[in-house]
């Protein structure tokens, strides 16, 4: 079965989430460091810092004080920067955050970023996805719901496995394999294998977890549920109340035996 995951994960994802049954606990885990924790993402160092989950920059301040976060070594932290960067400006900036009182402390930052000097390549690589509507100024500003833009899913879907990864720490205090398997859908790719797929997705995967508890952080800028079953769980995880994505973390796939 987990052979036939790494291709066609959607199938596995399926079957696994049938048989998901809640384990969730109640509590938001605000966990503490300790001299001897480990970093949860290369878990090979030990932690030096704080990794939140999801990246801390998605909130305006003041910051909310339970916003999650896990152990993490510098180096591991440092290199997700740009792909946290880019999350938040593609997220921020989509037309269904919208109003939220989180995107509208962001999009100013965004857009000094994207002035900086030093962001001046990241800053061309935005405009160039842009697809200029009537309500985009001139100058730049972020005026409109004609705003449409291209999305690097890959790279966004990065920084929400990297949050199911951490999220999974903080309910459950344990590590996942550093090799387990991700397996993530956003409204953009719900329907890309069909109205079928799509049903499936709804009714196996999306449902159950809309019937576990919703852990809420700060104004509402992240929400998520989960389900846990044994090497497999789920995660549905909400930016500004309005980005839904679904993460299924499935095990490692297992070696076969070579022959003798
Ligand atoms: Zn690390």
């Amino acid at each position: 079965m987990y052979a036939l995951a790494a291709e066609h994960g959607l199938q596995v994802a399926y079957d696994s989430c049938r048989l998901l049954k809640s384990d969730a606990k109640k509590t938001m885990g605000n966990n503490r460091m300790t001299a001897d924790q480990i970093c949860v993402h290369c878990q090979a160092v030990p932690a030096t810092t704080k990794d939140h989950t999801p990246p801390e920059n998605i909130y305006t301040k003041p910051l909310p004080p339970e916003r999650p976060w896990v152990p993490s070594c510098d180096r591991c932290n440092k290199s997700f920067s740009k792909d946290d960067e880019y999350f938040r400006l593609k997220v921020g900036l989509n037309d269904k955050a919208r109003g939220h009182p989180d995107v509208k402390g962001i999009i100013p930052v965004i857009f000094k970023s994207l002035n900086r000097i030093q962001a001046a390549r990241f800053g061309m690589a935005f405009l160039r996805d842009l697809q200029y509507g009537p309500e985009f100024t001139q100058s730049g500003l972020y005026a409109g719901n004609r705003l449409a833009f291209d999305v690097d899913l890959s790279r966004i879907f990065r920084v929400v496995e990297r949050t199911a990864r951490g999220l999974y720490f903080v309910e459950k205090s344990e590590l996942l394999p550093v090799n387990c398997r991700f397996w993530t859908i956003s409204d953009d790719t719900l329907h890309q294998n069909g109205a079928d797929a799509a049903e499936e997705i709804r009714s196996n995967i999306i449902a159950p977890l809309l019937a576990q508890p919703e852990h809420v952080v700060g104004r509402n800028a992240f929400s998520y549920r989960y389900e846990i079953n044994g090497e497999v769980s789920a995660w549905l995880m909400t930016f500004y109340g309005a980005i839904p994505f679904v993460t299924v973390i499935l095990p490692p796939e297992k070696m076969t035996p070579q022959g003798p």
